[in-house]
């Protein structure tokens, strides 16, 4: 139901969503809705209903009925994002994508792998370590951080100087449309030359476009040997110098981070330094 600006009003069909997700993963206390009605932003709204779906099917039948019955929808992987990309504020139903956290296929020959949104950043690349692979994009909070949410951030890391971000590692991906149609996108390989490179728009689309329901992922393998510089400089601007003849010297540092006195002070000042 849309009111006369345009904003849905609330009615959300809860018999509906059970039906769909199960008892148990149909939240609608008020104390649950006041959890998901934030991310790592300073914003806050409440969501009227939180379901958390186990597989692609249930995430279907819920944009079905959301889009008959015009409800806003809002995925959500690790609530991590830091501009209130989740926070609900014309409500809707909050899409909990953590329990869809399965490795699906590690695929070592062809250098990809197949996961599902909810899967954290952190435990990819403890799965990934063993084969004595990792994946680069990495962003920070990769603690909490799931591949969806990457994929809707189109995320990156301090290695992204040499890896690239989120955009360059999705070889393809598996999308479930605001109809509820299921499409795949892209490829399992590197280099995919025909046609429209839908699975590139989806990364950084932030939810709007639809719900990613499973990803193809490319990897490289863990550098055999590591080392790290740190060079003192009196002005800015020599330290920006120095990143432009280290970037065109030939040699590619996988990370170069500029750290400036202020941020120095600060954290002497957390350390007791
Ligand atoms: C301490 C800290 C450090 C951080 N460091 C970095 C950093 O170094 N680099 C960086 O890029 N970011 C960083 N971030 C921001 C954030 O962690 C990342 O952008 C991360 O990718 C968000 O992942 P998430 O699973 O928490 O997504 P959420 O915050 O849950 O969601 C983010 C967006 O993705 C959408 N979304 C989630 N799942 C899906 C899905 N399955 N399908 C479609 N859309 C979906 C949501 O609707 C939302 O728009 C940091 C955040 C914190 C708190």
């Amino acid at each position: 139901m849309i009111h006369q600006k345009g904003i849905p009003m609330k009615s959300v069909d809860e018999s509906k969503l059970r039906e769909i997700f199960g008892e148990n993963n149909v939240k609608t206390d008020p104390s649950d809705l006041y959890a998901f009605g934030s991310d790592s932003s300073v914003h806050h709204a409440m969501p009227w209903a939180v379901v958390r779906p186990d597989n692609t099917e249930q995430v279907q039948k819920l944009m079905v009925y959301a889009n008959e019955a015009l409800i806003p929808v809002i995925p959500r992987g690790g609530g991590s994002g830091m501009c209130g990309q989740t926070v609900p504020i014309y409500g809707g139903i909050m899409l909990d994508m953590k329990h869809m956290n399965r490795i699906l296929e590690i695929n070592l020959p062809d250098v990809y792998c197949r996961v599902e949104p909810g899967v954290v950043d952190d435990d990819l690349n403890l799965a990934l370590k063993p084969h004595g692979m990792f994946y680069p994009p990495t962003p920070a909070s990769s603690r909490i951080a799931t591949i969806g949410g990457e994929i809707a951030n189109n995320a990156s890391g301090v290695r992204s100087v040499k890896y690239g971000a989120t955009r360059d590692a999705v070889l393809g991906m598996k999308v479930v449309m605001p109809n509820g149609d299921l499409v795949t996108l892209g490829a399992h390989t590197r280099v995919e030359a025909s046609g429209y490179q839908l699975h590139k728009l989806m990364v950084g689309s932030e939810g709007t476009l639809g719900i990613v329901v499973e990803a193809t992922l490319n990897f490289v393998p863990i550098p055999e040997y590591r080392c790290m510089g740190i060079a003192n400089f009196d002005h800015l601007s020599h330290a920006g110098a120095a990143i432009g003849a280290i970037m065109s010297s030939g040699a590619t540092p996988s990370m170069l981070e500029l750290v400036d006195s202020v941020a120095i002070k600060a954290v002497n000042k957390t350390m007791n330094f």
